[in-house]
């Protein structure tokens, strides 16, 4: 495929690093390897709709089964690719390898939509955007089946790049999540200004529904936010009976978490959507 990896930043990694413990060296030696032999895959998260419990797309999540360290979570791999500028090779491998299993199973975008998370040192390249607007065209896919969740401290960051890559992403048609939400306190205006489709309520708050009252103040309110701005509300983290009806008490409009549906493999997702047979209209409004 034409569409070149863009250069990471290789010398200054070292000094980057908070400390250079052995373990950490050798997880970056091994997933620089992994990297380049492109053997990190993904699995997808189903998320519903609270209202009729339609499943109206999925989460795309990287994982990396070394075969010296076994499964590594994303949450211990994803900051050393940041870290070390190997992140960039990883945004771009997964979005290749998404796209290229989106368009060999279009069953997956139906009736449904794939969110894909990338990296706010992602948005601070020049190219970025323009760049995952060529891959999508070399796979034929439509824009607007795609969300891309970014971070709140990403938006937060006053760069003329970030707003650029946003607006090119906005205009090409994909939709933009911010994912953890709640977390860093975003302004209304940063919402506004960079027309955020979809607000993702981080799971910290959701999973402590049922005990804390402070995170159902903050749950309800940015539900209620996301209503008047016209954005999707999503909660992650859902793994109780009572907290989903608590939600839907309070027309949160998606769910994601453990207990309507965990992580699962790509072919476990497309029989899930076979087995529930979604109609194939793309009519589902997610609100
Ligand atoms: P995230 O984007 O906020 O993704 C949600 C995480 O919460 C996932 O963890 C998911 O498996 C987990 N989760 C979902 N429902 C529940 C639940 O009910 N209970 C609990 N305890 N956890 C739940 P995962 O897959 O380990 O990913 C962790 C983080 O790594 C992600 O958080 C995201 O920030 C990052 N990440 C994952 N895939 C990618 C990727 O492809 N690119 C980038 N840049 N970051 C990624
Ligand atoms: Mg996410
Ligand atoms: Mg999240
Ligand atoms: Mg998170």
């Amino acid at each position: 495929n034409s569409v070149t990896y863009s250069s990471g930043n290789w010398a200054p990694f070292t000094h980057k690093l908070k400390s250079n413990h052995a373990h950490q060296l050798r997880l970056i030696t091994l997933l620089t390897d992994d990297i380049r032999q492109e053997k990190l895959y993904f699995d997808i998260q189903p998320q519903v709709n609270l209202a009729d419990n339609r499943i109206v797309g999925g989460e795309v999540l990287i994982r990396w089964n070394n075969e010296h360290l076994g499964q590594v979570s994303p949450a211990e791999f994803i900051p050393l690719a940041e870290q070390t500028g190997l992140i960039y090779k990883l945004t771009d491998m997964l979005l290749e390898k998404v796209f290229q299993w989106a368009s060999s199973n279009p069953v997956a975008l139906l009736a449904q939509r794939l969110s894909i998370n990338i990296s706010a040192l992602d948005l601070l390249q020049e190219n970025f955007a323009e760049r995952v607007n060529i891959l999508l065209k070399q796979y034929r896919l439509s824009a607007e089946k795609f969300t891309i969740e970014i971070t709140e401290t990403s938006v937060f960051q006053k760069s003329e790049i970030v707003g650029h890559n946003v607006k090119k992403l906005h205009d090409a048609g994909f939709e933009l999540s911010i994912d953890d939400f709640g977390v860093g306190y975003s302004s209304m205006q940063n919402l506004v200004a960079l027309e955020i489709n979809e607000l993702k309520i981080d799971q910290f708050f959701v999973m402590n529904l049922m005990t804390d009252t402070q995170s159902q103040t903050l749950c309800r309110n940015m539900i209620n936010l996301s209503k008047d701005l016209n954005i999707i509300s999503v909660a992650e983290g859902i793994e109780s009976e009572d907290i989903l009806n608590l939600l839907r008490q309070w027309h949160c409009q998606v769910g994601q978490g453990y207990h309507l549906y965990r992580p699962m493999s790509t072919l476990q997702y497309l029989t899930l959507l076979e087995e529930r047979d979604q109609p194939l209209s793309p009519s589902i409004n997610r609100a």
